[in-house]
């Protein structure tokens, strides 16, 4: 049968549906325009079918629904059956799934049993009009060449892309058509239970929510120089990041690295600090929205992607920017 339509699992948790199921839906509206084809939302779970609503709002123009008690808590085995079942049925041309913890252990079990292709962290999908296919981008080797992989024969084409790395978009009102299924697996049948949920303790790192984020690399020295990088982003009210070195280094925790092997962000204003710009890092910070680099090195490829460069040493840098914004936000302060 001819595979036709651009699918997006939906992910959610207690009871709110994940940014990240928004982003691939303003991306997959893009490819579904496109290929003329149908954009649909995967929504499988224990009473959920309110969810339509915000979906087609977000670009759905058909809802696949599963409902069912089993689906309650994600579980690996019932969710992978759904989505196969759906998938054999309706023949889609392609599933995005977010590359999320949960997306990623779904995305791997789904594609061996529809035995198709998948491409796990896409930083860029896109389609090519003349042959239909989908390519999907993402880092190879280390982040040392970027991959475009294509999937010529199996369908449906999949991938899995971060959350953060296409934008929102806007919600507008629309309708759209919800299309249901039963799961017809009973609770037995699943090989896993959840005995409970334990919340992760310890302080809270924000990168991905944060507005502003100053950064800083190797080119700051040392943990006490750091220090410089946390000032201004107390002083701007933005989160600390870093680069790969200044968390092996010990200077902050890992839960700050930006990257291929930390977090992708998507800031308002990202201050890069002493950071050569290794395509590695580049990877989880080049869509913010400007980008401001410090670095010594006026050949640094940092200064590629920077909206704004300073050429000078971070450790002089640092502390005149932080004085200087401390001073024009005081000011603002007092006006107010
Ligand atoms: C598989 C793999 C995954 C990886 N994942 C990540 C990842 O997730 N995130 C990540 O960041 N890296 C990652 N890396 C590492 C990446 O390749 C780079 O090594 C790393 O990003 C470099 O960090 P840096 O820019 O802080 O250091 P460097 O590349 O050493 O750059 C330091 C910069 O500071 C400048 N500098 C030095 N002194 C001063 C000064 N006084 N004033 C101003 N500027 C100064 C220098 O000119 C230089 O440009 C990964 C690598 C591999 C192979």
């Amino acid at each position: 049968m001819h595979a036709q339509g651009v699918w997006v699992f939906v992910e959610h948790l207690g009871g709110e549906i994940a940014p990240v199921t928004f982003e691939l839906l303003g991306k997959g509206r893009e490819l579904a325009d496109d290929l003329e084809t149908e954009l649909a939302a995967v929504l499988l779970g224990d009473g959920v079918r309110d969810f339509a609503e915000q979906l087609f709002r977000y670009g759905a123009d058909k809802v696949y629904l599963i409902d069912d008690p089993v689906l309650k808590d994600y579980r690996t085995y019932p969710y992978a059956k759904g989505i196969v079942k759906l998938a054999q049925k309706y023949t889609p041309e392609i599933i995005l799934i977010g590359a999320t913890t949960l997306g990623r252990d779904l995305a791997g079990v789904v594609a061996t049993w529809l035995k198709t292709g998948l491409t796990a962290d896409c930083t860029e999908l896109s389609i090519d009009k003349a042959t239909r296919l989908l390519h999907q981008t993402r880092p190879a080797f280390g982040g040392n060449i970027m991959a475009t992989i294509l999937c010529k024969t199996a369908r449906p084409q999949m991938a899995t892309v971060r959350p953060r790395v296409f934008p929102l978009p806007e919600p507008k009102p629309r309708i759209g058509v919800v299309v249901e299924e039963e799961l017809g697996i009973l609770e037995e049948e699943v090989p896993t239970r959840i005995i409970k949920y334990e919340e992760e303790k310890g302080p809270g790192v924000y990168l991905d929510k944060a507005e502003i984020i100053v950064a800083g690399g190797r080119g700051l020295g040392s943990k006490k120089n750091f220090r410089l990088v946390e000032e201004l982003a107390e002083v701007l009210g933005g989160v600390v990041g870093a680069s790969r070195p200044a968390v092996e280094a010990g200077w902050v925790p890992y839960a700050h690295q930006i990257g291929q092997t930390g977090q992708t962000v998507r800031p308002k204003l990202y201050i890069a600090c002493g950071i050569s710009g290794a395509v590695q890092h580049l990877v989880g910070m080049q869509m913010s929205e400007v980008i401001v680099a410090i670095n010594n090195d006026p050949n640094a490829p940092i200064f590629n992607i920077a909206t704004y460069g300073i050429v000078g040493d971070v450790l002089e840098v640092l502390p005149a920017i932080t004085e200087e914004a401390r001073r024009v936000l005081a000011g603002q302060r007092g006006v107010r």
